[in-house]
């Protein structure tokens, strides 16, 4: 199935390819925007559209991928895809704009620049509808439960090989409310700009301290209006 910017595989839901694919222009135009990338909106037509690919059912999505069992979906940068597998409600609402902006991101900074992977996951989840709504309380739930990870921490953890889930919940939700705070606060402009930053390959503090110069000098004073926002206090 073709779209403007998409090329959708799939082997027997129709009706769900054809929402899938929808769908996935719907999140191209909302995400491409709200990144400040509409200068690319060009960039993913003819054939160099993603390409999404629907396997049947988990079992053959994860034999095709090698991916480990837990896992519902990937993008692949290279091959500019999508791969998952016809399931729930999910696969529209938090796995399609997630990957998606994962290849738009990528798209943007380039493969070789320093991206941390909470700034990586912190804007693929920003993205997703549900997740930004809940993130206020998960956040408030991490710091009530003392369970907070530092911002050294988490600039640092590589959560691919943290086999906690508790670490791995509190990593994921900490990138998407950072990324959330730092939307919110200071506007998608100085995030972009940020992002820019890493792409021209400055490194994540010298990125913060060009594109926030008044408000977040120090990685120290960026932490503690953090924790401000969701309620939390800097230890
Ligand atoms: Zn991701």
């Amino acid at each position: 199935m073709k779209g403007e910017h998409f090329f959708v595989y799939y082997q027997q839901d129709k009706k769900f390819a054809n929402d899938v694919l929808r769908q996935s222009e719907s999140y191209y135009r909302s995400i491409a925007s709200e990144l400040g990338y509409q200068r690319y909106s060009g960039f993913w037509t003819w054939e160099n559209r993603v390409k999404i690919y629907i396997y049947p059912d988990k079992e053959s999505f994860l034999k095709v991928t090698g991916q480990n069992p837990w896992s519902e979906g990937m993008a692949d940068y290279t091959n500019k895809s999508v791969i998952s597998y016809a399931w729930n409600q999910n696969f529209l609402e938090a796995l399609l704009p997630h990957e998606i902006t994962h290849l738009i991101f990528r798209d943007y900074v380039g493969m070789d620049g320093e991206i941390p992977l909470w700034l990586d996951e912190g804007v693929a989840q920003w993205m997703e509808p549900q997740k930004r709504e809940l993130l206020q309380a998960a956040m408030a739930k991490i710091i009530v439960d003392g369970k907070i990870l530092s911002l050294d921490g988490l600039m640092r953890l590589d959560v691919r090989q943290v086999s906690d889930s508790d670490l791995v919940h509190t990593f994921y939700v900490e990138a998407a409310s950072l990324v959330g705070f730092l939307i919110k606060e200071y506007g998608s402009s100085d995030f972009i700009n940020f992002c820019r930053q890493l792409r021209d390959k400055k490194n994540v503090r010298e990125a913060l301290t060009f594109a926030y110069p008044t408000t977040v000098r120090t990685l120290e004073q960026l932490e503690g209006k953090w924790l401000a926002y969701y309620g939390g206090v800097k230890k």
